[in-house]
């Protein structure tokens, strides 16, 4: 027979919107479940940036000094290599919050941290490898999910369920809601190359001529992620393997006693990069937060710091009243206005970016600046600007703490 609970709320996904969700929510006195497919948080691609305004919510939350003692780096100023050019695209050091810099530290660490503080809350659960397969509902009204887990099927009710299951969301396409799609020129293709003591130090990004390749420090790895046209990976492949090397090897040649590493396709991921958004985030019972309402291009890595502030808007908007009981459609059609201005503003200047500086349309010569990026490398007060968009955003959330 199969098991049936009962909660205030349920979150599908533990990802950065889920788990933070769960988190607040918990905090604030609710009952609530996370449930998460998988059975760790330890997955090869995880976007690995925490940023200034998600350290300033740290810090509200009390948080900050102990997170602050996880292994991470901290980048103060973004640069790239954009057609030969060094360019500086971002300064972080001017920025009005505790933290003055982006911590890049494997997410999975930060989920485990933060997990690991949410289940000190009575009120918290997270149970792992629980897949969300479907919804139930009462008329129009979602009432509850079911999920796949190791003992067989079980049932949830709740007075909310919150969709945090990324960009592949079964919630959305159970619960009927509407996706708009954004068109997306790219795609990445994610790997790993060994990484020795005298390589350089984290490299953010290496432009050409519509090409970009983002080298990621992992400590004793670097994690791979290779930009190229939307679709193309087959005949990448059909031009093999050595040609894909030599292409890595053409940005950055410190690779170049590595690179046979890849000596076969399973070690090549393909991620399909999406950026869309749902028309409705939420119906009665429901609603979608992160990825699984609006997924984001890895363009200015700012997917998961979004996904943190729809959690904070979600506790801070509905967490009062889901104490109590029930919480309306208007109730949750709040969060949405909220979220949606700064998440289409910011889908926005993803599509700018794939369009002027990622594939570089605008310029056909090859050792040319896109415009927008000699601006940044001319007038340097500039750069506060995408160190604002990128390390804040617009409109951050902050804690109201209201539940206790
Ligand atoms: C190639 C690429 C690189 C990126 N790099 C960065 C970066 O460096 N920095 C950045 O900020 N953003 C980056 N992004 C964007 C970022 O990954 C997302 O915006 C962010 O992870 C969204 O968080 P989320 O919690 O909404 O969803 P997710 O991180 O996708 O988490 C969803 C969770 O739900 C779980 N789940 C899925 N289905 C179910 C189910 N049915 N039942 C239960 N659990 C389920 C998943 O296992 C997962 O743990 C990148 C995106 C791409 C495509």
């Amino acid at each position: 027979m199969d098991e049936k609970l009962q909660t205030r709320c349920v979150i599908a996904g533990g990802g950065p919107a889920g788990i933070m969700a769960g988190y607040l929510l918990a905090r604030a006195g609710v009952p609530v479940i996370v449930l998460e497919k998988h059975a760790d948080f330890f997955r090869d691609f995880r976007g690995d940036t925490i940023h200034p305004s998600s350290l300033e919510l740290m810090y509200e939350l009390g948080l900050l000094d102990e997170f602050l003692k996880q292994p991470h780096q901290e980048v103060r100023q973004l640069r790239a290599f954009v057609n030969g050019h060094v360019v500086p695209i971002a300064d972080f050091t001017k920025l009005p919050t505790h933290c003055k810099f982006i911590a890049f530290m494997p997410q999975w660490d930060f989920l485990n941290f933060l997990s690991a503080h949410a289940r000190a809350f009575p009120s918290f659960q997270l149970l792992m490898q629980h897949e969300v397969v479907n919804l139930t509902f009462d008329q129009q009204r979602v009432t509850g999910v079911r999920a796949k887990t190791p003992r067989g099927e079980l049932e949830i009710r709740a007075d909310l369920i919150i969709g945090a299951d990324g960009r592949h969301s079964i919630i959305q396409r159970c619960a009927g809601l509407e996706r708009q799609e954004c068109g997306v020129a790219i795609d990445v293709l994610w790997m790993r190359i060994s990484k020795k003591k005298d390589d350089p130090q984290q490299t953010l990004g290496f432009f050409q001529q519509g090409k970009l390749l983002v080298l990621l420090d992992r400590g004793d790895y670097w994690q791979c992620g290779f930009v190229i046209p939307k679709g193309g990976f087959d005949a990448i492949k059909a031009r093999g393997l050595q040609q894909l090397q030599k292409a890595i090897v053409s940005f950055a040649a410190f690779l170049r006693d590595r690179v046979a590493e890849l000596d076969d396709w399973s070690k090549i991921k393909l991620l399909t990069v999406q950026i869309n958004r749902l028309r409705d985030w939420c119906r009665d019972g429901l609603l979608c937060i992160g990825d699984s309402a609006h997924a984001m291009s890895p363009a200015g890595g700012v997917g998961i710091n979004l996904a943190i502030q729809d959690a904070v808007a979600t506790a801070n908007l509905v967490g009062g009243k889901l104490r109590a009981g029930p919480v309306s459609v208007d109730d949750l059609r709040n969060v949405q206005a909220r979220r949606e201005w700064p998440t289409r503003l910011i889908q926005a200047m993803q599509v700018f970016i794939h369009r002027h500086v990622v594939t570089g349309q605008t310029s056909n010569r090859k050792d040319s600046l896109p415009f927008v990026v000699s601006l940044l490398k001319w007038f340097p007060v500039l750069r506060q600007i995408p160190a604002r968009f990128i390390g804040i955003g617009p409109r951050p959330e902050h804690y109201w703490n209201r539940g206790r």
